[in-house]
């Protein structure tokens, strides 16, 4: 049928590869209906010419590495339309003064959950902060630039071994900066921000916005405090001279 004759093409399956690659399992695996439909439309207006790699997959979404129609490197991140996690996410877009009408339906959720990261990202970036940036969604699906050069760029965790002491302390405060800036200037909380969120670039960058959101929201101080908490944690046991938690915290909320 079209829209599968479709789905292959994006997936490459056309041409050359064969259907036992990871790409074509996971495809095969998580690719629901509206999924396919979204990819094909995306594949229609030129914003994905194709997959070619599975770069994570999670619970709630599964990243892929993609070219547009241009030829350029994109990153597709899709959100599983069947998810355990509806209660979190409920109770996040619920407590986000920015979502209105709640869907009762899990799939249309995750059309709003996916909307607010699209909107989060954009956000980010009008106050100076190193996202990647994004491209375009619809329904459960995420284009956004791709951060890498042929490989995706490693993830902070991935790589600590190979840090010096002076790295730590570089990349320490480029995460606070963001914290502060954020917070400050952008009245907003990344709200999972952790070595598993940063990638390692020139310069780096903080990706996995989903669960980030506004000061106005009541949940944001205690985002804000698990943030400052986890990060702060993390480069002490890195050996760098970390700012004291709660010093810096009620600068924050004071500012
Ligand atoms: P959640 O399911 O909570 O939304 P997740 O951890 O599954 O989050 P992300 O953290 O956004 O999703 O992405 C998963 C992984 O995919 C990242 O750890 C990173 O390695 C990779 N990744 C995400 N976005 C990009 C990007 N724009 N360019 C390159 N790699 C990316
Ligand atoms: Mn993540």
């Amino acid at each position: 049928e079209f829209i599968e004759r479709e789905i292959e093409e994006v997936l490459g399956l056309t041409e050359r590869r064969e259907k036992d690659s990871e790409l074509y399992k996971i495809a095969n695996e998580v690719f629901d209906r509206t999924t396919k439909e979204t990819l094909a439309y995306l594949h229609r207006r030129g914003k994905i010419e194709s997959l070619y790699g599975v770069i994570s997959t999670g619970k709630e979404a599964n990243v892929f590495a993609g070219i547009d129609s241009e030829g350029n490197r994109i990153a597709v991140k899709i959100y599983r339309t069947y998810t355990t996690e509806f209660r979190r996410i409920w109770e996040y877009l619920a407590a986000d003064p920015r979502v209105g009408y709640l869907p009762k339906d899990m799939r249309k959720l995750v059309f709003v959950w996916t909307r607010r990261e699209y909107k989060n990202l954009k956000r980010a970036i009008k106050y100076a902060v190193r996202v990647p940036e994004p491209i375009i969604f619809r329904n459960n699906v995420l284009v956004m630039e791709f951060i890498g050069d042929e490989l995706p760029a490693p993830r902070l965790k991935d790589v600590e071994r190979e840090l010096t002491k002076v790295d730590f302390e570089e990349l320490y405060a480029f995460t606070m900066g963001v914290i502060e800036r954020l917070w400050k200037r952008g009245d907003m909380v990344h709200g999972d921000l952790s070595e598993y969120n940063i990638l390692i670039h020139e310069p780096p960058v903080v990706i996995d916005w989903s669960q980030a959101t506004v000061k106005r929201n009541k949940m944001s101080v205690s985002l804000l405090r698990r943030d400052l908490r986890n990060v702060i944690n993390y480069f002490a046991r890195k050996g760098v001279s970390v700012d004291d938690f709660e010093e810096k915290f009620r600068e924050l909320i004071e500012s």
